[in-house]
């Protein structure tokens, strides 16, 4: 807004003195709770509809409006976190899976931090990670907290799995194609559990399939799965020698080391339970 457009703001938006404002030496308007002016004069004494002066906002005023943005924008934010979670995860249960809720038993997890704070580039560089390492281990989980901070930053992650894909591709053949060009608009994208779906001739294609697509979209892809390094670098046959080529060419090997996330959980569980227990006893 100009200041002409500001000025005829404040006019029409010209409020009421509150009862404990007061008129300064100036003459001006003042708020008797902040002591600022709730008036300015026009410059160089220049008069607009025989009025000599415009509203203006005292430091309560702000204060009241700037808390007002923020709630609103906060809304937005929330909003849009949600939105992103509808529609990047395929199981609610991976809006559980953030640094907040981390039991801190994997030591890689500060690696999952530094992907998420050096997004930017990351995305720029488009590198993925291949998160291999022991069943339980917590890989899911790692790439679980990634996604949820970033879509936390509005950015817009997809969080899948290949026996979903294969199921929706067997389910939408005629538009195949519009469906793998939807997981390659995701900036980021994260296929869990990669390497369990025992491949027929038809399944291993639709693997490759997405894989390539994902490779020539330029952006960055995560995988997690149970398979070796030695595995994946020593494929069984050429279709799987494809689909783990291409892999290793977009993805960084992290391996993952945490002590095992499932039987921990199992523990903390069942320790739970005798606590209740144990309570109800005393009670
Ligand atoms: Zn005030």
């Amino acid at each position: 807004m100009c200041d002409y457009d500001n000025a005829i703001f404040r006019l029409a938006t010209a409020q009421e003195a509150e009862p404990e404002d007061y008129t300064g030496e100036d003459g001006l308007l003042y708020c008797g709770s902040c002591r600022q002016p709730k008036e300015a004069y026009f410059p160089e004494g220049k008069t607009f509809f025989g009025r000599d002066r415009h509203p203006k906002e005292c430091d309560c005023q702000r204060k009241r409006r700037e808390t007002l943005e923020a709630r609103h924008r906060e809304y937005k934010h929330r909003e849009e976190v949600e939105r992103l979670n509808r529609k990047g995860f395929t199981d609610p249960a991976m809006r559980e899976w953030t640094f907040e809720n981390d039991n801190g038993k994997c030591p890689q997890m500060a690696k999952a931090r530094a992907y998420v704070e050096q997004w930017e580039q990351i995305k720029d560089g488009n590198h993925g990670m291949i998160l291999w390492g022991e069943v339980g281990t917590g890989k899911s989980y790692f790439a679980g907290c990634i996604a949820n901070a970033l879509m936390e930053k509005e950015v817009s992650v997809c969080m899948t799995n290949f026996a979903l894909i294969l199921n929706d591709l067997a389910a939408s053949y005629k538009d195949r194609n519009e469906y793998i060009a939807r997981l390659c608009s995701f900036p980021l994208l994260i296929l869990d559990d990669f390497g369990m779906e025992r491949g027929t001739e038809y399944g291993l294609e639709q693997v490759y399939n997405v894989i390539d697509s994902r490779y020539r979209s330029q952006k960055p892809l995560i995988v997690t799965t149970n398979l070796t390094l030695e595995e994946l670098q020593n494929p069984e046959d050429t279709a799987h020698a494809r689909i783990y080529d291409r892999l290793i060419e977009m993805c960084t090997p992290v391996c993952i080391t945490g002590e095992n996330f499932r039987k921990a959980k199992a523990q903390a569980k069942m320790e739970c339970l005798k606590m209740l227990l144990n309570r109800k006893e005393s009670l």
